[in-house]
């Protein structure tokens, strides 16, 4: 019988739960550990699908238990959950106890389609495994670290306190991982290596990171703000909202809706997949090809502003399912900036791969980078060292 390294990782989304089984035994900070096992449960509580968020993990259990990894079994160390909003209290992985639970549920109004789902699934889990140390790790928090100047917003003091208006960002276990796979990449320290990170999933988000901290980042408030994502608008102006308001006569929740599930890529064309969007363009679609613009020019946009933010760039990163995946978005993002340093190779820009690689030129001033994000991965790391590694003395 092994000793307890095994580390259960839960992302609960409103209606899926991903899972994934890690064993943490061989890891250093090279990698070494190995994925057990991993799976999704889709549908939650949507017609043909599971109730709630309990069956849907009694079923990842059984999902597992026919693997021969029951999670009874002694080995498994800990449950890490990813948690979306952790707002100005939750900074750091956090050992989940009751009262950190009444907090990850004070900070829904900041996140109300994301923490009911991450709250549910710790609340299972604790029923499933109550002998087992369960750790919130957040998107939020290595955003945690951005200045004020680059944080607040330009309102009213006294009423974005009172709210807690601010910048939050997301994605942070991505930025962190990929930010550090970045300068392992390059052979340098993290702290010597400054790097604009791009994660192009169905959501986006760019962040500046400087010396291993983050220093900007694109998403606010919430997961709306910045890049043009599958469905979300990323920024307008907030004028916006009240034109729609006043105008359009639709309530908060449709406008709501509209630009979190109806706009972005697919508000644009109808599409909000990539690779459908490449498809139509092969075949003269113009509405694809004005998403496909629309997308790389807020990028480019984001880029020309983390350099400045920045001052000296290192690395311009790729991640997530567009940024590892797509030459055309890479390469048009990073079109002509020869004057910011960066000199793509479209050659290697063009090649598939799974593995963290460069595909800029041997003489770009700035290394631009493809590095397949882990974010299950870094969320054991976090649980593993808070919860569950052995201790000394
Ligand atoms: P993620 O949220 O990281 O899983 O990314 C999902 C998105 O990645 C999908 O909606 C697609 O738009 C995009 N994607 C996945 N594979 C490809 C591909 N081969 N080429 C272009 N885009 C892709």
């Amino acid at each position: 019988m092994g000793a307890a390294t095994w580390v259960l990782v839960l992302n609960s989304g409103s209606s899926s739960l991903k899972y994934q089984l890690i064993d943490m035994a061989g890891a250093d900070a090279d990698g070494g550990a190995e994925r057990l096992a991993s799976g999704i449960v889709e549908r939650i509580g949507e017609p043909g699908g599971v109730a709630d968020h309990g069956e849907a993990l009694r079923r990842a259990a059984g999902e597992l238990k026919e693997q021969g990894l029951g999670l009874d079994s002694p080995r498994l160390a800990a449950v890490g959950h990813r948690v979306v909003h952790g707002g100005t209290r939750f900074t750091e992985p956090t050992l989940i106890t009751d009262d950190v639970l009444a907090g990850i549920e004070d900070l829904v109004p900041l996140a109300p389609l994301h923490n009911p789902a991450n709250i549910t699934g710790i609340k299972v889990a604790r029923e499933l495994r109550p002998d087992l140390p369960q750790v919130a790790v957040f998107d939020t928090a290595f955003h945690a670290t951005l200045p004020e100047a680059a944080a607040r917003y330009a309102i009213d003091t006294a009423t974005a306190d009172r709210y807690g208006i601010r910048r939050y960002g997301f994605h942070g276990t991505s930025h962190a991982y990929v930010s550090r796979a970045t300068a392992k990449l390059l052979g340098r320290d993290p702290a010597d290596v400054n790097v604009i990170v791009l994660h192009l999933g169905n959501g986006a988000s760019a962040s500046a990171v400087r010396g291993g901290v983050c220093v900007d980042t694109s998403m606010g408030l919430t997961p709306l703000e910045g890049l043009v994502m599958g469905t979300r608008s990323g920024d307008l102006d907030p004028a916006v909202v009240f034109h729609l308001e006043r105008v359009a006569g639709m309530s908060t929740d449709d406008i709501d809706r509209l630009l979190n599930k109806r706009s972005g890529l697919l508000g644009l064309c109808g599409d909000n997949d990539m690779r459908e969007i490449g498809r139509r363009m092969a075949e003269g679609d113009k509405a694809a090809q004005l998403a496909f613009d629309v997308y790389v020019h807020r990028l480019r946009r984001y880029v020309g502003a983390f350099s400045a933010v920045l001052g000296r760039v290192d690395a311009i990163t790729f991640t997530a399912g567009v940024g590892e995946n797509s030459a055309a978005v890479r390469g048009a993002a990073l079109a002509g900036l020869h004057n910011l340093g960066v000199t793509m190779d479209p050659v290697r820009n063009a090649v598939r791969g799974h593995a963290p690689r460069l595909v800029s030129a041997d003489d770009s001033r700035v290394a631009v980078a493809v590095v397949p994000t882990d974010e299950e991965l870094e969320i054991a790391r976090d649980t593993y060292a808070l919860a569950a590694a052995p201790q000394d003395g």
